[in-house]
């Protein structure tokens, strides 16, 4: 892909799904990638598979909802290379689901504190970095923050998406002057680990209102999606093959949004 090589690239939730496997399809591409995750060994495992592809990468502990250290990240990932050209804010979670009216307020803000809060640090800490040069933020929203709705106990996690892919909208248009361009992704169901971290509260299985997650559902695949065809799209929208896409919502559901 054009534009790519020997650019630098920050990818938030880098230690799993779609997030390393973005890294990898970053790396393929021979951009220096930044992995920044939660503290965990899977972490390590991407930045070992991408420094056995002769790629350069560092990997950063972070939770992304925390000011301090994204900052911090993010100034250690453009320190080390001397610039930042991408910032893939992905990092993300199901938190509790629960019904709205069972809901604890701190799981509420937990929820859009990980998902929307960290997104809005990563963008903001990545602009000083990339305001001369330009680049490309790309942000994992969902379809579950646009158009599809139907899964009861998940009103944060759908809320958090669908303020993801506003701020997206807003950051296209405030960062146009710098040439950065600000995409959401909104995926359908991929097979990834993000379900089984996801807590169903106990009022949500008292009410028997099944949570359902779509697997099987996506008529072009007959089943999940994979983080890989994620990927492939975030390293389109990274490179200068989509240079005059920007403040979009793009699916990638396999028309699961259409049933
Ligand atoms: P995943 O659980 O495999 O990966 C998410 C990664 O984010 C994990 O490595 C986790 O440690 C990290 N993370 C979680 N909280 C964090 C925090 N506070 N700070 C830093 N890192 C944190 O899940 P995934 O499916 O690859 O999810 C990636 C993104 O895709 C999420 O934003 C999710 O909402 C979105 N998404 C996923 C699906 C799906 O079906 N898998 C569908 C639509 C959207």
């Amino acid at each position: 892909l054009p534009g790519l090589k020997d650019k630098v690239a920050v990818v938030t939730g880098a230690g799993s799904g779609i997030g390393r496997a973005a890294a990898i399809a970053l790396a393929k591409q021979g951009v220096k990638v930044c992995l920044l995750d939660l503290l965990n060994d899977r972490t390590e495992q991407v930045k070992q598979e991408l420094t056995a592809m002769q790629a350069q990468t560092i990997t950063v502990d972070v939770d992304v909802s925390d000011p301090l250290r994204v900052k911090q990240a993010i100034d250690t990932a453009a320190g080390t290379w001397g610039r930042l050209d991408v910032v893939f804010a992905n990092a993300g979670i199901n938190g509790v689901l629960a019904p709205i009216e069972d809901m604890k307020p701190e799981d509420w803000d937990h929820t859009l504190f990980v998902n929307l809060k960290g997104t809005f640090l990563c963008v903001k800490y990545a602009i000083p970095h990339m305001k001369q040069k330009g680049g490309s933020i790309i942000v994992t929203s969902s379809i579950n923050g646009s158009r599809v709705f139907s899964n009861f106990g998940m009103s944060a996690y759908s809320t958090s998406k669908a303020g993801q892919i506003a701020f997206a909208k807003m950051a296209a248009l405030e960062l146009a002057r710098y040439k950065i361009r600000v995409n959401a992704l909104c995926p359908g169901s991929i097979k990834t680990h993000i379900n089984q971290s996801t807590h169903p509260s106990p009022e949500l299985e008292k009410v028997k209102i099944k949570v359902e997650y779509p697997e099987g559902n996506q008529p072009l695949e007959h089943g999940p999606g994979q983080p890989e065809q994620v990927a492939d799209l975030v390293a389109f929208l990274a490179s200068d093959a989509s240079s005059h896409i920007t403040g979009t919502e793009i699916f990638i559901d396999g028309a699961e949004s259409l049933i």
